[in-house]
C-alpha cells in the first residue's frame, strides 16, 4: 500500500459540507447579548459581512466553493495524506496511522482555509477592512495573507504575551500588509479598561476579540472576522475531511478513530464532520477524540451553558462548553488552544457522546512532538502536538490489546515559527 495518497486535483471538492443539515437536532441558537433573545440574522450585520451571515444560518447540506477561492486553494490543496509508518514502526504497534498535513498551506496552518473564504466574501460585500484577534499569530497571519490576495486590509489585535514571545508571526503579518496592534491596547474602550490597570497586561484571546469587535461596531466599513468557533468557520474547514475521505478511499484506508487538537474546535471539526455524517446517516461506528490542554480544559472541565465569545461581553451569547469569559489561561506554548470556549457544534457532539474529549499536560505534548520529529521528520505546531500525544497513547493501547486500529489525525500546522518553544524544553 502507498504511504502517501495522491495530491491529484480530483481530491479537491467543489463544495463545503454543512453538518447542520444532517443533525437530528440543532444546538440551541445564539442569543442577543443585550436582550438575551434568539438572534435575528440582521442583528449580526453590525459585526459580520452579509454574505458571511448567509452561510452562518444556512441549513443546506452543501455550499459551493467560489471559483476564485478554489484557485487560491489549488496552490496548496489537496494537502497530503501521509502514513506515519516510521512512528508506527518505532511504537511497534499494530495500529495504522495516517495524518492530513495542513502545515503545507502558505501560512503554515489550516487557518488559511477559512481566511481565504472570509476575505473573498468580505471583498464581494465591499468591505475594506477586516478586524480580528490573534493568539499565537497563526490566524492573524492567515487573514493577512488572504486579505492581500483579495484586496482587504487585515487589522489584527495580537495578544500581548504572544506579541512579545513570537516576533516572527508579527513580521509575517506585516509583510502580508496586515496592521498589528498589541492587545490590550489603549486604542479601544475595551482594551483601555485592561491597559489602564497594567500597561504590560499579558492579554487573552477574549480581550483581543472585544477590541476587534468594538472597532467593527464603530466603523461601518470595517467588519469583524473570527478564525474558529463559528458554524461558518467549521463549514469552510470541512474541506480537510472531504479531501481526506477521497484520499482514504483511493488508498483503501478506513479510519476507526479520528483525532484532532481543539482550541475553538475548527481543525478537529474540519477533519471529522464529513466522517460524522456517516455515523449519523450510514450507521458508521467511527470514534472521534478531541484533545485539549490540561490548563485550558473547556470540554473536559467546563460547563455547557450560554457564554460570551469575548471578555467584555460584546458578542452574541453562544451555547457551548466554557470556562467562563473571564478565564485567563496560563501562557502555554500552544497559544492557539488558549480559548475559554468551544465551538457550539463541537460542544453539541460532545454532549451527544458522538465525540469524546481528553486533556493533556504540556510536558507529554512536547515529548510527543519530539518523537514525531525524530520519526516522521516534521516539526509539529505545539497545538497539533496535542493530537500526536493522543495518537501515541491510542497506538500503544492497541499494542497492549493486540488489536489493530486505523487512526486518522489532523496535523493542523508546522512549528517552524514556534521554534523557541522547543528550545526551552530539556
Ligand atoms: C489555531 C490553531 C489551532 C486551534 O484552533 P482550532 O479552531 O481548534 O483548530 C490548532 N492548530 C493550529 C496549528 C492552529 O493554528
Amino acid at each position: 500500500m502507498l504511504r502517501y495518497a495522491s495530491r491529484h486535483e480530483k481530491h479537491l471538492p467543489s463544495k463545503f459540507y454543512n453538518l447542520k443539515a444532517d443533525l437530528p437536532e440543532l444546538p440551541p441558537p445564539p442569543l442577543h447579548p443585550v436582550t438575551r433573545q434568539p438572534l435575528n440574522p440582521s442583528d449580526l450585520e453590525a459585526i459580520f459581512p452579509k454574505s458571511f451571515i448567509a452561510q452562518e444560518i444556512s441549513l443546506e447540506p452543501e455550499i459551493d466553493i467560489p471559483e476564485k477561492v478554489l484557485e487560491a486553494y489549488s496552490v496548496f490543496r489537496p494537502t497530503p495524506l501521509i502514513q506515519a509508518s516510521k512512528l508506527e514502526a518505532y511504537l511497534q504497534t499494530p495500529a495504522r496511522i495516517f495524518y492530513k498535513f495542513e502545515g503545507v498551506s502558505p501560512t503554515g496552518s489550516h487557518k488559511t482555509n477559512t481566511a481565504l473564504m472570509q476575505a473573498y466574501l468580505a471583498s464581494q460585500d465591499g468591505v475594506t477592512t477586516l478586524s480580528t484577534e490573534t493568539g499565537a499569530g497563526q490566524w492573524g497571519t492567515a487573514l493577512s495573507y488572504a486579505g492581500s490576495l483579495f484586496g482587504v486590509k487585515a487589522r489584527v489585535y495580537m495578544v500581548r504575551s504572544s506579541f512579545r514571545q513570537k516576533p516572527g508571526r508579527r513580521i509575517m503579518m506585516q509583510l502580508f500588509g496586515g496592521e498589528v496592534t498589541e492587545s490590550p491596547s489603549p486604542t479601544t474602550d475595551s482594551g483601555l479598561k485592561y491597559y489602564q490597570q497594567n500597561p504590560d497586561h499579558p492579554g487573552s484571546l477574549g480581550i483581543a476579540i472585544s477590541e476587534a469587535v468594538e472597532v467593527a461596531v464603530k466603523n461601518p466599513e470595517i467588519k469583524y472576522s473570527l478564525g474558529s468557533v463559528l458554524d461558518t468557520v467549521l463549514l469552510h474547514q470541512s474541506i480537510i475531511g472531504l479531501e481526506a475521505q477521497s484520499q482514504c478511499q483511493e488508498i483503501g484506508f478506513e479510519p476507526d478513530l479520528i483525532i484532532g487538537c481543539v482550541g475553538g474546535g475548527s481543525n478537529f471539526a474540519g477533519l471529522s464532520f464529513p466522517f460524522v455524517r456517516r455515523n449519523l446517516k450510514e450507521k458508521a461506528t467511527t470514534r472521534y477524540l478531541a484533545i485539549e490542554p490540561e490548563v485550558c480544559p473547556s470540554l473536559t472541565a467546563g460547563e455547557l451553558t450560554y457564554d460570551f465569545g469575548d471578555s467584555v461581553g460584546l458578542t452574541p451569547l453562544l451555547y457551548m462548553y466554557t470556562l467562563g469569559k473571564d478565564f485567563i489561561p496560563p501562557a502555554i506554548h500552544a497559544g492557539g488552544l488558549r480559548y475559554h470556549g468551544m465551538a457550539p457544534l463541537v460542544s453539541h457532539l460532545v454532549k451527544q457522546s458522538l465525540v469524546q474529549a481528553e486533556a493533556y499536560p504540556q510536558d507529554k505534548v512536547f515529548q510527543a512532538a519530539e518523537l514525531f520529529l525524530k520519526t516522521e521528520g516534521i516539526l509539529p505546531a505545539p497545538e497539533s502536538a496535542h493530537a500526536i500525544a493522543s495518537v501515541i497513547d491510542e497506538a500503544l493501547q492497541a499494542k497492549r490489546a493486540g488489536r489493530p486500529v486505523n487512526i486518522l489525525f489532523n496535523l493542523s500546522g508546522h512549528g517552524f515559527l514556534d521554534i523557541s518553544a522547543y528550545d526551552r524544553q530539556e
